[in-house]
């Protein structure tokens, strides 16, 4: 069985209900092994969230079972900013590099989706309709396209899927979480996969490509962490 993994969520740090802790509280009660925070972030903010989330995943990853990653969500920037906000981002220490795609229920800039995969993000958050010349790119770069349970942005989530089915662009699946009732549960995470495909290796395999960016920032031992 895969283990409970999300990369995208948000706290007080932007717009989201909880405070850090207690995010990762009741991810740790639902048992969620690995968490991203990735607060939206511009130019007027990316300084204090980064810092404050690798503040607080200090005490986390010491004293709790999930495994918390630093990340941010760049949302909503000029498409000629997101290039060098994903550098600063890393600059700054986020672990992880979300950039906030062109999502079927938000005005998003028109050329977000491309700018954030030339540029190497991460993850593509809810790409809405992006084109095949742009998940070949993805593909390519080693951009990972989302899957999503947030209602509205997952619209397109059928889109998505076909279009990394033709073009090997990598899949994750994450919450988006803004609020409790956001927080992954197994039942809600692969409720979302079962309407994708009835194909059992391919949903593994998504949930694979979660495992293997966690393990790969663990590998770089950027957050302390004791397991004993
Ligand atoms: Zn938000
Ligand atoms: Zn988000």
């Amino acid at each position: 069985m895969n283990s409970m993994i999300d990369l995208h969520t948000h706290t007080i740090l932007s717009d989201g209900d909880l405070i850090p802790s207690e995010l990762v509280r009741r991810a740790e009660n639902n048992g969620i092994e690995a968490i991203a925070i990735t607060d939206h972030v511009d130019h007027s903010n990316i300084d204090f969230v980064i810092a404050g989330l690798l503040k607080v995943a200090v005490p986390l990853n010491r004293y709790g079972k999930t495994y918390v990653i630093p990340g941010v969500e760049i949302t909503h920037a000029p498409v000629e900013t997101i290039g060098g906000l994903i550098a600063l981002a890393r600059e700054k220490g986020a672990l992880i590099v979300v950039v906030h795609g062109e999502s079927p229920v938000e005005p998003v800039i028109k050329g977000t989706n491309r700018a954030a995969i030339e540029a190497g993000c991460d993850i593509l958050a809810h790409p809405g309709t992006l084109s095949e010349e742009d998940a070949r790119l993805a593909a390519e770069k080693g951009v990972c396209l989302e899957i999503t349970t947030r209602r509205g942005h997952s619209r397109t989530n059928r889109h998505v899927f076909d279009v990394a089915m033709k073009t090997g662009a990598k899949l994750v699946l994450n919450t988006d979480t803004h609020a409790p009732e956001d927080i992954m549960t197994r039942e809600k995470r692969d409720a979302v996969l079962a309407e994708l495909t009835d194909r059992e290796d391919v949903r593994a395999a998504i949930l694979r490509n979660s495992e293997e960016i966690v393990m790969r920032i663990k590998a770089s031992g950027d957050v302390p962490r004791c397991t004993s």
